[in-house]
């Protein structure tokens, strides 16, 4: 078969590319063949498992200023396409598929049903309606482009196929990589990203479960500060083998290369207080121990730390189990002071966040045309979604890059078609 679009994936972006690209052509009365060739028995399976069956389908961020910044690579690639078809367009997409979405306090969006299912039967429906071919167990094995007839020559473990145009949304596959490479891309090596921190320290153990708002700041295995700075903020979770939570999981995402590099060998400064830097905590400690001076330190906690953090923390500064607040010294002020604000914490390994796990890595940006997607190496070639070198932290934003990318390379797509008419169909 001799199709006008073959795309590798039938995953979030590969879908939402055959759809916008069958919906643009049917919108001009033109004819099409997209077929969505796929290795695994189902399409769709990640979105299954997405947001813990749930589907976290996008933010309610809609400033793609703002956007970007939740792209540790990606973000300036991403402005531009966010402004062509960023979360509004994904939400109207969606409920013109009878999808209503809801928003969550912290800005995620899923679908009222809070089922990835509704999102899988709407995408499935309307890629049926629009003749898309589903083709399942159809592993790509070769991907060639011939010059002499400005025909793709694909070979799947089922079938061979020719294409007009090829979109590659393999997600973060190491073989389409291998594939890629020979078609002369440079292919970022693959490092995980989104993940918890090993740390095993007297003052965490036995405080699973356990959170607090702080601020983070990564530190090189020399314990200085990286450059370019990782510094996050959010809630910390103690858990069973270490740290999780927003501000992890984020500095795992900015941090990912050099971790990788690390071996996941680095510390964390964690502080606390974030509303305090070292001087400015010594300070208001000073002010509390006089108005507290009769209380026990134990029982009278500064600021909202879970109390039996805090009794770690005093431990650590040197303070006696039922000292009061009259008996601070001077140093073991200073001590405290810079546990509540300059905590450090040796990271000795890594967990994967189940929630939500993505790869960072993937084709190089620099070889790649952004407005619509397509490969600056070879001819009628298109990219979309995590097979690029695009990913973000948690919060329905990798959905929003295979969306995103996945729109915009569906109508680079088209244009290449419409500029080449076929004469005839076989
Ligand atoms: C557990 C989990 C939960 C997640 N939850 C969320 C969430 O709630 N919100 C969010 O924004 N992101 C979430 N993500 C990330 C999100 O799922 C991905 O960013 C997104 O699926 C990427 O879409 P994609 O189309 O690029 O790739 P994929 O969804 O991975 O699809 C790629 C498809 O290509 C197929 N394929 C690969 N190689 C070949 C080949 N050679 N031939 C044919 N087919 C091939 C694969 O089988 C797959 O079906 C989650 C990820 C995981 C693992």
């Amino acid at each position: 078969m001799r199709w006008d679009i073959a795309i590798v994936g039938a995953g979030a972006s590969g879908y939402y590319a055959a759809i916008h690209a069958a919906q643009t052509l049917e919108s001009y009365g033109i004819e099409y063949r997209i077929a969505l060739l796929e290795r695994a028995a189902e399409v769709l399976s990640k979105v299954r498992i997405s947001g813990g069956g749930r589907c976290n389908v996008t933010h309610d961020q809609r400033d793609p200023r703002l956007l970007v910044d939740q792209y540790p690579r990606g973000h300036k690639a991403l402005l531009g396409p966010f402004h062509h078809h960023g979360p509004d367009q994904v939400i109207e997409f969606f409920a013109q598929l009878g999808v209503s979405l809801k928003t969550e306090p912290d800005g995620r969006m899923f679908p009222t049903t809070d089922r990835s299912e509704t999102i899988i039967n709407a995408l499935v429906a309307e890629a049926d309606r629009l003749g898309v071919q589903v083709l399942t167990r159809s592993s790509v094995q070769t991907l060639v482009y011939d010059a002499a007839t400005s025909l793709w020559q694909i070979t799947t473990t089922a079938a061979s196929h020719q294409a007009r145009t090829v979109l590659v949304a393999a997600g973060s596959s190491p073989q389409m990589g291998r594939l890629l490479e020979d078609l002369g891309h440079q292919m970022v090596a693959p490092v995980p990203s989104l993940f918890t921190f090993h740390i095993q320290d007297p003052r965490l153990e036995g405080l699973m479960g356990l959170s607090a708002e702080v601020s983070l700041r990564v530190l090189d295995p020399q314990g200085h500060p990286t450059k370019p700075l990782v510094h996050t903020a959010g809630p910390l979770l103690i858990t069973h083998w270490g740290v999780s939570g927003p501000a992890v999981l984020k500095a795992s995402a900015w941090g990912a290369r050099m971790m990788a590099d690390w071996r996941y060998n680095f510390s964390i400064e964690v502080n606390w207080l974030p509303q305090h830097n070292l001087d400015s905590a010594a300070l208001v400690l000073a002010e509390f121990a006089g108005q507290e001076a009769k209380k026990s330190m134990s029982n009278h906690p500064f600021g909202t730390l879970p109390k039996r953090l805090w009794e770690r923390m005093i431990n650590a500064a040197g303070c006696g189990g039922d000292q009061t607040w009259a008996h601070l010294t001077k140093e073991q002020r200073m001590a405290l002071a810079a546990e509540l604000t300059q905590a450090r914490y040796q990271v000795t390994g890594k967990s994967t966040f189940k929630e939500e796990f993505v790869t960072a890595g993937g084709v190089d940006l620099g070889e790649v045309r952004f407005k619509d997607l397509s490969s600056k190496r070879v001819p009628q070639l298109f990219f979309a979604g995590e097979c690029l070198d695009v990913d973000a932290v948690t919060g329905g934003y990798n959905f929003q890059n295979a969306w995103t990318t996945g729109y915009l390379a569906a109508q680079g797509m088209v244009s290449w078609l419409l500029e080449h008419p076929v004469e005839a169909r076989d």
